[in-house]
């Protein structure tokens, strides 16, 4: 293992090599490869097999192959397309190469008795076998000029850089590689001789230049160890990433919070129901990180209707009775509002004081709120992402509480620590999006995990059906009749487009064709562009049965909670993803009545319409959902990542390598105890800029 930093070319730019000028730099820079090590990890796409030359008697379609000969016949054949025909033969038999676009030169150069070589894919054309504009070359001599010694490595590649350009490129570097000068290998034997893995120089070598016989298959599946020699290093580093930022923050100071004892007992017996062995689980939990004296950072997952709302409020407490203050965030104005409303008639009777803060709170009333959470004398304080601003100054922030979190960015998550004056505030995170174990693991190896894997006693499932949109008629009869039998019913109303304004409207025209279909129901609209007040005030409305069916947009996807409501119509289902729809699909099974939900789709449906609709009639299992989720969307999508920065791995891929995070996670302990060393040099090479990430 050589350790010699400086000695190495890794972090040299491009342009320090041969022939690489400003312009090839700039190509270079479009695919994100700056210095040397880049290079390295820009890995082939594909290779092919240019090593031997296959005898044209014996060439079948569909193969890649080297041929040589001579040329019998070049003609300019007219038909439907003009194109130039050369007839080659070696002996051993005679095929057609085929261009289709051609330049004079061309046509001139292969003429009768030239000897070329040239590289194609064989295929059945007009006349007999042909190769459709192969790369050739001539020769002097059939049979003189050596073939590849290697296999042909294809790049990935951006306009204007050719696979030859590639090759020379590639080949510099190479012979960097073999004179040890390129990169330094930070891995030690001892964690790669268990795996049978090679060390990274000759891993690298290995995946530029394959040699001769190389199992393609294999490659191709990204099962070689020369892969697997990267693919772990890469998928190391982002864990150990997260480990140490999860180190950072134990060295933080936060308040230490016992189990309350003045609220706590008050606050259940005003409660209906006895909280489930799950909830009480999680609670302990909680309640011993709270109590250690360096920030909490636990992510709660529970189903959605699991009550998360209610752990929430049980360690909300533990603060509160410290005399620390609680930040409660949730995504959407509407979930804000519900949890106003539901931590009013909780907390108010034990003498707790609620503030409000949303966006849309101006003027005056911000002010006042602003001035109550200085003070202090806002003891809960509940709202939307406006919380993250910066002019909102806590007195004594003690605990946050961030609900859905898939919605929110990490980094809006760590901006929270700035938020405690002089220490850490806890933070506890809740999802109602099951996230993946093999996910949970590398994206949120910071954050401790609690599930509540149980629903609340009385629910029973929701019965999901799919019906295509012709009969629509039939949907609206079954709005009538549960309406008629005193349940209440949802109709979600969804768009491709991104604007909130062609949603609101549409369902605006959806919600007036229901009236005029179903006039004995008092239908509810709510969608994105209502002031606050009114959404609230049609929230409140349908929750005390006041409206039969609530027309919506996915305005209403998270946290909405009306019981009563029964039956909910999803139309285009197709259009959303998975984790959305079982979203919206928690908002009815609510209660003890059987509930429904009817995915109305719309024909054709693609192939992952399909798969989600089957999915969804399948189960309402958060987690299997979640497992299938990520089967059709890949991790990058299911996290929401794209912002969060964390994902943007060179080589691996979590859900193709999602199998290897076990050993991962023994690798980094390994780490950890031998070789402390390496860690801060493997972050850096690969996460690179995305460093901060791991330092906040
Ligand atoms: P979510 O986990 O989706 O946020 P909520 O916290 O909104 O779920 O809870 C869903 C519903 O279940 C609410 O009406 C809540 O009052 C109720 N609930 C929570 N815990 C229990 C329990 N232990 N027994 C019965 N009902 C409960
Ligand atoms: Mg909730």
């Amino acid at each position: 293992m050589s350790t010699v930093l400086e000695q190495s070319l890794a972090h040299a730019p491009v342009t320090e090599l041969k022939n690489v000028g400003d312009k090839l730099a700039d190509k270079l820079a479009k695919l994100g490869i700056h210095c040397v090590q880049d290079l390295l990890f820009h890995l082939p796409l594909r290779y092919q097999d240019r090593t031997r030359i296959t005898p044209i008697g014996s060439l079948s379609p569909n193969l890649d192959v080297v041929i040589e000969g001579e040329i019998m016949l070049a003609d300019v054949v007219f038909g439907k397309r003009r194109s130039l025909a050369v007839r080659l033969q070696d002996g051993t038999g005679t095929i057609t190469l085929r261009f289709y676009h051609f330049s004079g030169a061309q046509k001139n150069n292969l003429k009768k008795g030239a000897r070329i070589r040239c590289y194609g894919e064989v295929r059945r054309g007009r006349a007999g076998l042909e190769l459709y504009h192969p790369e050739y070359q001539f020769v002097e001599d059939l049979q003189a000029l050596p073939t590849e010694e290697t296999l042909t490595p294809i790049y990935p590649s951006t306009e204007g850089l050719t696979q030859a350009r590639w090759r020379q490129l590639m080949s510099q570097v190479m012979s960097l590689l073999k004179k040890g000068r390129a990169i330094d290998d930070l891995i030690p034997d001892a964690m790669l001789n268990p795996y049978q893995l090679p060390d990274l120089r000759s891993a690298l070598m290995y995946l530029h230049q394959p040699p001769k016989g190389a199992n393609l298959q294999e490659l191709e599946n990204n099962q070689h160890p020369a892969q697997k020699r990267l693919i772990m290093e890469e998928l190391l580093a982002h864990n150990l990433s997260l480990l140490k930022m999860r180190a950072t923050i134990q060295f933080d100071h936060a308040p230490i919070l016992p189990e309350s004892t003045r609220f706590k007992l008050p606050f259940l017996s005003s409660l209906p129901f006895k909280p489930t062995n799950a909830q009480q689980r999680v609670v302990q939990e909680i309640q011993q990180d709270l109590s250690k004296g360096f920030p909490m950072l636990r992510l709660v997952q529970g189903d959605v209707g699991s009550g998360k709302t209610l752990v929430a409020a049980m360690a909300a407490l533990s603060a509160l009775e410290q005399g620390y203050q609680v930040a409660l965030m949730a995504p959407t104005e509407i979930l804000a509002e519900q949890h106003l409303k539901n931590f009013q008639s909780w907390f108010e009777p034990l003498g707790i004081s609620l503030a409000w803060l949303a966006g849309k709170v101006k003027g005056k009333a911000r002010e006042a709120t602003m001035a109550a959470i200085k003070s202090g004398d806002a003891q809960l304080v509940i709202g939307t992402h406006a919380l993250f601003q910066d002019e909102v100054v806590f007195s004594k922030l003690g605990l946050a509480i961030i609900d859905e979190q898939h919605r929110f960015g990490v980094h809006q998550r760590l901006a929270l620590k700035q938020k405690g004056n002089g220490f850490s505030p806890h933070q506890l995170i809740m999802t109602a999006t099951p996230i993946p174990r093999t996910l949970a693991m590398t994206a949120y190896a910071d954050l401790d995990t609690s599930i509540i894997d149980e629903l609340p006693p009385g629910r029973t499932p929701v019965n999901t059906v799919a019906i295509d949109q012709h009969r629509r008629e039939q949907v609206v009869e079954r709005i009538r009749g549960a309406c008629l039998s005193g349940r209440q019913a949802y109709w979600v109303c969804t768009l491709i487009e991104e604007s909130e304004a062609l949603e609101a409207q549409a369902a605006q025209v959806t919600a007036q064709a229901l009236q005029e279909a179903l006039p004995e129901l008092k239908i509810g609209l709510v969608h994105g562009r209502l002031k606050p007040k009114e959404k609230a005030d049609i929230m409140a409305e349908f929750k005390q049965g006041g409206i039969h069916l609530l027309v919506a947009t996915t305005v209403i996807e998270v946290g909405v909670d009306v019981p009563n409501a029964s039956l909910m119509i999803i139309e285009n289902p197709e259009r959303l993803g998975l984790a959305q729809l079982h979203q919206l699909r928690g908002r009815v099974g609510r209660g003890t009545a059987e509930s429904h939900c009817v995915l109305m789709y719309n024909m054709p449906l693609s192939q992952a319409g399909k798969q989600r609709i089957q999915a969804m009639r399948d189960t309402t299992d958060g987690f299997k959902i979640a497992e299938i989720d990520l089967q059709i969307r890949g991790p990058g999508e299911v996290l929401g990542t794209r912002q969060t920065g964390l994902m943007q791995m060179r080589i691996a891929d979590l859900q193709r390598d999602g199998y290897l995070l076990e050993d991962i996670k023994q690798w980094a302990q390994l780490c950890q105890q031998h070789a402390p060393q390496i860690i801060e040099l493997l972050i850096s090479r690969w996460l690179g800029e995305n460093i901060q990430y791991g330092q906040v």
